[in-house]
């Protein structure tokens, strides 16, 4: 393990308040010894106590660089589990530069990117879905995917890993001592045991991976298309919910002027409608795409929302669009409630295939905003059976971390087959070992150097 000290600016590049120029390893106390000063004091600061704060200047001899307040924290209860020197400066880029430089060049090196963390992780101080929860934290774009990851941060993750683990590594151990000492240990009729095992250790993986979908949607958003006839009120209705103070608009441009893309946030669910030149565009978007296009453009999208005018009656070009609404995640919205209605539920159900009979009709008006509860509650619904919770799931969003759940639960499958084909026992440790070492790979308990490098390589500098 790597015992040098290192030093980065850990706050950001701009010029702010205050900004932190942080130091770790061995060396931290006697590097700040070398370039802090105080007026009162001459007491040096490796002989502080932990956890303490002291006004002063960071000085290159006689020039003073600038002034500061010093933390000082002690191995072990630090970041890295180093002892840990954190300057406070003031926020400029050229005097933040100036303090880093004048800490390098008095002992310490350049930290790379995440290697703060990546220490946190060597130094055995959390495991490795907790370091990338890091990343997750800082880059959290909403509500949910901030309070997923702090979750994670303070161990769920590791904790669930370590649980399942500990089963599957209790009946490899079971195995190996049947197969060693068959005059003691009976292994008749284990594999019958093994298998009432297996389907709740494997249910509860799968569990995890279906509510990682979930959680990615809910981080990511749900891609979303809105379709209809021209003046039916589309535009209005995106207004209607993004116009408020909950609504979030981005733009994002794409290649062409056409792909364009605009958060909704629906009280912590967020669409990403796309195509939203489609949307103000007065020709008839199926007219205007084609209708296998469309169809193509339907089934993309994770949600689709179907407007309607139910004020004036359906015709057929309303047929058209209903005949393409097959997928479950889809919602009719009767537009304009507030006048006279002209269409009723009844009839549409009537048009539509016989497939899509489950989609939920709710009557809106953009006009003046009634019905944006109840969408919001049947996409809820839709998508997470109504219920959300953000601190009873575990939710895995970490693509990587996803891949691995799926890995063991393929090796567990495997064990179940092998079971059912009556294979010998030692077939069933070598797949009970394999989930093993997937799950190990969320933790970080087996994972190469290599890919160590690679997960912390992603970070931002000074974290
Ligand atoms: P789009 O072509 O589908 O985007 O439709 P627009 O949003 O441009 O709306 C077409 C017309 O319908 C405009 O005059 C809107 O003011 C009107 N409109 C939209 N929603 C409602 C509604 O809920 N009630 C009423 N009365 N008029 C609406
Ligand atoms: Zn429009």
């Amino acid at each position: 393990m790597s015992t040098e000290t290192i030093a980065a600016i850990a706050t950001g590049m701009t010029n702010s308040g205050i900004g932190i120029v942080r130091i770790s390893g061995k060396e931290s106390f006697q590097i700040i010894d070398r370039i802090y000063r105080s007026k009162k004091s001459t007491k040096k600061l490796s002989e502080a106590a932990s956890h303490t704060v002291h006004y002063g200047y960071i000085c290159d001899g006689d020039q003073v660089i600038d002034e500061v307040m010093v933390l000082i924290l002690k191995y072990p209860n630090t970041y890295t589990m180093e002892d840990t020197v954190e300057i406070d400066c003031h926020g400029g880029t050229l005097v933040l530069r100036r303090v880093l430089e004048t800490v390098l060049k008095y002992g310490a090196r350049p930290a790379e990117p995440g290697e703060f963390t990546k220490r946190a992780f060597l130094n055995g101080r959390i495991d490795l879905s907790q370091a990338e929860s890091v990343i997750d934290v800082i880059n959290a774009q909403n509500d949910f995917a901030l309070e997923s990851s702090l979750n994670q941060l303070q161990g769920s993750v590791r904790k669930k890993m370590k649980q399942i683990r500990s089963k599957i590594l209790h009946e490899i151990a079971f195995i190996e001592s049947a197969l060693d000492d068959p005059e003691h240990i009976s292994i008749d009729g284990y594999g019958e045991r093994l298998m009432n095992l297996l389907e709740p250790l494997s249910m509860e993986i799968k569990d995890l991976i279906l509510f990682s979908e979930n959680g990615e949607l809910l981080k990511e958003g749900i891609n979303t298309v809105i379709i209809g006839k021209p003046n039916v009120g589309k535009s209005s209705l995106m207004n209607a919910l993004t116009g408020k103070e909950r609504a979030i608009v981005t733009e994002i441009a794409g290649t062409t002027r056409d792909i364009l893309e605009e958060q909704i946030n629906l009280n912590g669910i967020t669409l990403n409608v796309v195509d939203t030149a489609g949307i103000h565009d007065t020709q008839d978007q199926v007219e205007r795409i084609g209708v296998e296009k469309a169809r193509e453009s339907l089934t993309k999208a994770d949600l689709v929302i179907y407007v309607a005018d139910s004020s004036i009656p359906l015709d057929e070009n309303d047929t058209k669009i209903l005949h393409l609404l097959k997928e479950k995640k889809t919602v009719v919205l009767l537009n304009k409630s507030d006048l006279p209605q002209m269409i009723s539920e009844k009839e549409i159900y009537k048009i539509m295939d016989e497939k899509a009979k489950n989609i939920p009709i709710i009557s809106v008006s953009a006009k003046e905003g009634t019905g944006v509860k109840e969408l919001e509650e049947t996409i809820k619904e839709l998508f997470f059976h109504g219920k959300i919770s953000y601190n009873n799931e575990i939710f895995i969003t970490n693509i990587r971390q996803k891949a691995a759940l799926q890995q063991a639960l393929d090796s567990l499958m495997m064990v179940k087959k092998s079971i059912e084909d009556q294979m010998p026992e030692d077939f069933f440790s070598i797949d009970l070992v394999n989930a093993c070492e997937s799950l190990g790979k969320i933790t970080g308990d087996s994972v190469g150097e290599d890919l160590v490098n690679e997960i912390f390589s992603k970070f931002c500098m000074g974290k």
